[in-house]
């Protein structure tokens, strides 16, 4: 630090995207292939000495070219740059190495989280790292802690779902495989904090979360995720409560910094300085933007696309309208990161050879693909469908890797065919592989099909006669505003073809592959069975072939409530007045499906519950002990669900919490018990004054059916 002067400074505070230092006319039309130009590399690294990278210039590299790449800037930063100091590479490896080609991709969040599965998402996680580092990487935006409360925001796929304790789970499991794996790098936490909810379901628009929500609800992940020793944050672009919260000081500093102790680095996202200026309006221009963000806590804008940043820094300490102490600090959190990426000995990560222990190359984002899927209904046991069946394949996500894959695949919108892993079978390739060419009518449909596509494909079905249509239904790739609806009602050419298709009195299977539950309710009745696969990644093709087929077992439980209606989209944490319907009965929360849904061929069921007291201190922790049978020959696996209801408190409860749960394995005519432990001290809420209280009274603990009421003593 002693040795670097202001230019040094913020120099490391600045970071830029690929495109900037690639041949071509600006950062969004590069020259093919992406090639480092001489010149802009010396002026952004050794003039400006810009101190971090991210991104790729638009799509995905292999592993050698990103090595290249990557060297190139290094050699730079380390031999032509006077302070010497690496860069610091960063890149959106959000499930898997979206950027590196040939990689694995793995199930989006949203399908992680239905694995209810943390030690299988710590091992994706570990795997993911191993792609991103072998590319020379060291730093990765991910994941994300966002809670996914309202589907209609199209980055609910990216989000762990709904529920608090869920997502604070797996965002530990996440980060813990990123930066404690074979392969360490560091995560990044984001977006710090509430853009998940905004009013208008749409990305990047106003969200108004009172504090005490933000901190029962929103909260917890990112705390949890601080304590396991996540490295960097990254800001939420959006205002929450009518202040961009890239200006806001009190979360930025008062609560990240002060109170939950966090030391790393806080990135801003995407241009937000310029935004200040461009679309939130809160800065006359890009000199008083810069000012409002440092002032805020930000340690490193991501420009990315300009070079003013580090001269308007540099300005405004000159005029003594930013200290130097004040950049001191941020400088020193990014050197320490570089420090301990061991960029200073490596700028290049160097690549390790894994020992036979942990080198155990199982597929996890296969095993991830299988525990994910999510059987939502099967009357009369409509699936598993035998081999020797016939079965017409359709609908527009059937013959597509892209719709599997989802967003941050091969490109920011996943959209791109020519970036993706060309040797994953789609979901009808699968189907074809498994039940072998004879027994597949595949017609594909895209997104707009029509009235004459419905037509022919019940033409077919009719002369052929298969004995099962599956329809693939859902969405095509999308993130960020792109992704914005206007409505969450699923297409109606989808509904039109169901309905079509029905009326030929054959049996009929959904398959969703979407990152959002878009309703469905007026063609729920039609379908056989429902399968929720979310976007299950580059094995997500082969693992429904697997769980169509029976030969997998489905065990995946839904993350989230599925809403029934377009606008009632309330989580399963509501409170009770949001069970009052029209007739004043307590029937209005109707979700199509709930929260924990999932059934699976091999049911198992939960006999009993049984806790040690029925009252209980607040030191105390419950015994709690839950029977399960399986009465059936083959494997079964259960996720069990704890929920508690405070019933009555000082501010109005909600109707019930999940505070524990287990997924747990019992074989052929097996009943077992299994033990579970939950302190009464996770039992509190954010109170009146805005703290966590924990309030003695009467709960309602249940598993399943079975419940038992206990008391709490002070
Ligand atoms: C997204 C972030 C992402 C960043 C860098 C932004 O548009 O909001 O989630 O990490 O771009 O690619």
């Amino acid at each position: 630090m002693s040795t670097l002067s202001i230019e040094d400074k913020v120099g490391e505070m600045t970071q830029l995207t690929l495109s900037m230092l690639c041949d071509g006319s600006g950062p969004y039309t590069l020259d093919e292939p992406h090639t480092l130009n001489e010149e802009k590399l010396k002026t952004a690294i050794v003039d400006l000495k810009i101190g971090s990278i991210l991104n790729s210039g638009g799509h995905s590299y292999s592993s050698s070219k990103w090595n290249s790449l990557i060297q190139g800037i290094q050699a730079a930063a380390t031999h032509e740059k006077t302070s010497g100091i690496p860069v610091l590479y960063g890149i959106d490896a959000i499930h898997g190495a979206t950027y590196t080609s040939g990689t694995d991709l793995s199930p989006q969040q949203i399908g992680l989280a239905a694995t209810w599965n943390t030690e299988l998402v710590r091992k994706v996680a570990e795997n993911a790292a191993k792609d991103v580092y072998e590319s020379g990487i060291p730093w990765n935006f991910s994941p994300v802690l966002d809670l996914g409360l309202d589907p209609r925001w199209p980055r609910f796929w990216e989000t762990f779902g709904e529920d608090p304790l869920l997502t604070s789970d797996m965002g530990e499991a996440m980060v813990l495989g990123y930066q404690e794996g074979p392969y360490p790098i560091a995560a990044t936490l984001k977006h710090f904090y509430g853009y998940g909810m905004p009013l208008s379901g749409k990305d990047r628009t106003p969200a108004w979360i009172p504090e005490r929500q933000l901190r029962e609800y929103f909260l917890p992940p990112f705390e949890r995720a601080i304590n396991a020793g996540a490295k960097t944050i990254m800001v939420n672009s959006g205002e929450l409560n009518g202040i961009p919260v890239h200006i806001n000081k009190k979360l930025l500093h008062d609560l990240l910094r002060v109170e939950l102790g966090f030391e790393g680095v806080l990135v801003t996202d995407w241009e937000d300085i310029k935004y200040l200026v461009s679309r939130h309006k809160v800065a006359e221009n890009y000199r008083e933007a810069v000012k409002l963000a440092i002032d805020a806590g930000i340690d490193m804008s991501m420009v990315p696309t300009d070079l003013e940043f580090p001269g308007i820094l540099l300005d405004l300490i000159k005029d003594g309208e930013i200290s130097e102490a004040r950049i001191d600090e941020s400088v020193r959190r990014i050197l320490h990161l570089k420090l301990e990426l061991g960029l200073f000995e490596n700028p290049i990560p160097k690549t390790r050879t894994f020992t036979s222990e942990e080198g155990d190359l199982k597929n996890y984002t296969l095993q991830a693909a299988q525990e994910s899927i999510t059987l939502l209904k099967n009357e009369s046991e409509a699936l598993p469908i035998d081999l020797d069946r016939k079965i017409l394949v359709t609908g527009p996500t059937a013959n597509s890797l892209l719709a599997l894959n989802g967003g941050w695949s091969g490109t920011w919108q996943g959209d791109d065919p020519k970036y993706s892993n060309s040797e994953r079978p789609n979901a009808a390739e699968a189907l074809i592989q498994k039940f072998g060419q004879d027994n597949v009518i595949n017609l594909p449909l895209d997104m707009d099909f029509d009235e004459s596509d419905i037509e022919k494909i019940v033409f077919e079905t009719k002369l052929q006669k298969p004995d099962y249509a599956i329809l693939f239904l859902g969405e095509m790739p999308y993130t960020e505003t792109p992704g914005n609806i206007e409505d969450l009602e699923l297409f109606q050419n989808q509904k039109d073809l169901a309905t079509a298709l029905k009326s030929t009195g054959i049996k009929i299977i959904y398959v969703f592959i979407e990152g959002r539950p878009r309703t469905f309710n007026e063609i729920e009745s039609m379908a056989d069975g429902i399968l929720m696969a979310y976007l299950p990644g580059d094995y997500g093709g082969v693992a429904l072939s697997e769980i169509i087929s029976g030969e997998v077992n489905p065990t995946g439980r839904l993350p989230f409530t599925w809403p029934k209606h377009a606008s009632s989209h309330i989580p399963y944490f509501r409170k009770h007045t949001e069970d009052i319907h029209t007739d004043f009965s307590l029937n209005a929360f109707n979700p199509q499906f709930n929260f924990g849904d999932g059934l699976s061929y091999c049911q198992a069921s939960i006999d009993s519950i049984t806790i040690d007291k029925s009252s209980y201190l607040i030191d105390d922790t419950i015994e709690l002990t839950v029977s399960v049978s399986n009465k059936s020959d083959c494997d079964a696996t259960e996720v069990i669900q704890v929920y508690i209801s405070d019933l009555v408190a000082s501010i109005t409860p909600s109707v019930e919490r999940l505070r524990h749960y287990k997924k747990v394995n019992i074989g052929p005519n097996e009943t077992l018990d299994f033990a579970m432990r939950i302190p009464l001290k996770d039992l509190g809420f954010i109170g009146i004054d805005n703290t966590y209280v924990i309030e003695s009274g009467r709960f309602k603990i249940r598993v399943n059916t079975s419940s038992k009421t206990f008391d709490l003593i002070k």
